[in-house]
């Protein structure tokens, strides 16, 4: 399988590790679409939430993880944001599992 975020796991292409734990991984997204964004991702691949839930207790240890990075770091204290993309029509691009997570100015609402 050709997974670019299963050859990150692996430590086959390189990327900046802000958190990881047992499950777990997170890294700053190449691309960063504010201030501080980093992708959260199971070390399990699965290709998306729907495949991923149905998983018991994966989704929860990635929120987790989510929560334990955001809570210890003060860039979060006025909120974030945590998008899913899904698919072709919300341009999901990397098909594995990944949750972004956004911060550092303020984001509008609705997305595009
Ligand atoms: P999505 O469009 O929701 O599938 O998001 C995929 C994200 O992965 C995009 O925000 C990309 O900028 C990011 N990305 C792609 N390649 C890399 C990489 N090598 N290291 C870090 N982030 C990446
Ligand atoms: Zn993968």
């Amino acid at each position: 399988m050709d997974c670019l975020f299963c050859e990150i796991i692996k430590g086959n292409i390189p990327a900046e590790l802000v958190y990881e734990d047992e499950k777990v991984i997170a890294f700053k997204d190449i691309n960063p679409a504010a201030p501080h964004h980093v992708l959260f991702i199971p070390r399990e691949h699965y290709n998306n939430i729907n495949s991923a839930s149905k998983k018991d207790g994966l989704m929860e240890s990635v929120f987790k993880a989510i929560d334990t990075y955001t809570s210890d770091n003060e860039i979060f204290k006025d909120g974030y944001r945590s998008v899913i993309n899904t698919g072709k029509c919300a341009m999901q691009t990397v098909e594995h599992l990944h949750v972004h997570v956004i911060a550092g100015r303020d984001l509008a609402w609705p997305p595009g």
